[in-house]
């Protein structure tokens, strides 16, 4: 059975963040946390399993940074496939039978032409590059993330779907303004959702910055503007630093009390964002199970 063939049985339940957590780790300080797939694999595959022990469904692998213009940013174009390779294996050997693998594909680093320097051609090869390899390490779908922009979403879905047949989702950051939920580059809710059900993606979702209390709203309009399966992943709100210790603002049970009011709005899979850890998870799964 598949993701979507699950999606029509049950609430899916996805994980939490990892970035934030490998940093609190205190392992990850100015490097990027994808190098831990091959300097600390234990640390990345026993997150991946507290995620699955805490009720995740699926599973996103831990290579949001594995586009190769944002390794090459870091001089580590070389090891764009065993990065990849790595964070498919770990998160594969975590999974329990009949739970899911996402490859996670995050954005590239650099903005499209007039912004920036890249061109649609150039913003793609390298979607195309990363999914390469993440789809013939075997992964059970694939999650384009945190896309502040629906021009390189589109990219990232053109590369996908060049690299192979799979499934894929995409979540798309919006942030809220007096004149509703916008991207950063100024795209609104319905835009985005039929421009990446014209692309063809299987599934919809919105990740990243606003908490479980504002995406609410966000998850109604979402939901009206296509028919879709949609994923809602908030931040546990803000990071907030007091006495030197950084924690974010909500607490587990509070986002989980959330999670029902994303699921009456028409979230047919809900997880975290920054911030969130597998107590979140665990507390969304048991909010969740028998609802
Ligand atoms: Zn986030």
């Amino acid at each position: 059975m598949n993701l979507l063939e699950k999606c029509k049985e049950k609430t899916i339940i996805f994980d939490g963040a990892l970035g934030t957590m490998l940093m609190e780790s205190g392992h990850v300080s100015t490097k990027s946390p994808i190098l831990l797939n091959l300097e600390q694999p234990e640390l990345v595959a026993d997150l991946h399993k507290q995620y699955y022990d805490a009720g995740s469904d699926v599973v996103i692998t831990n290579t949001f940074g594995g586009n190769p213009l944002k390794l090459a940013a870091e001089g580590l174009e070389q090891q764009l496939e065993p990065l990849n390779r790595a964070g498919v294996r770990l998160t594969q050997t975590a999974c329990p039978a009949g739970r899911f693998v996402a490859g996670d594909m995050g954005p590239c680093g650099k903005m499209l032409k007039p912004f920036g320097d890249v061109t649609l051609e150039d913003m793609q090869e390298n979607f195309f590059r990363q999914a390469n390899v993440l789809i013939d390490a075997g992964v059970d779908l694939i999650t384009i993330e945190t896309m502040y922009s629906l021009a390189e979403a589109l990219a990232a879905v053109s590369g996908v779907r060049k690299a192979g047949d799979v499934l894929l989702l995409v979540s798309i950051t919006f942030n809220q303004t007096q004149n509703g939920f916008y991207t950063m580059m100024g795209e609104d809710i319905a835009r985005c959702t039929s421009a990446l059900d014209d692309a063809g993606v299987d599934m919809i979702g919105a990740n990243c910055t606003l908490n479980s209390s504002a995406i609410i709203g966000l998850t109604t309009e979402l939901r009206a503007s296509t028919a879709k399966p949609v994923l809602i992943q908030p931040n546990a709100g803000q990071p907030v630093t007091r006495s030197g210790v950084s924690y974010y603002e909500q607490s587990p049970s509070e986002f989980a009390a959330d999670a029902i009011k994303i699921k009456d709005a028409g979230a047919d899979m809900i997880g975290g964002c920054c911030g969130t850890t597998p107590e979140f998870i665990s507390k969304v799964a048991a909010a969740l199970t028998g609802y």
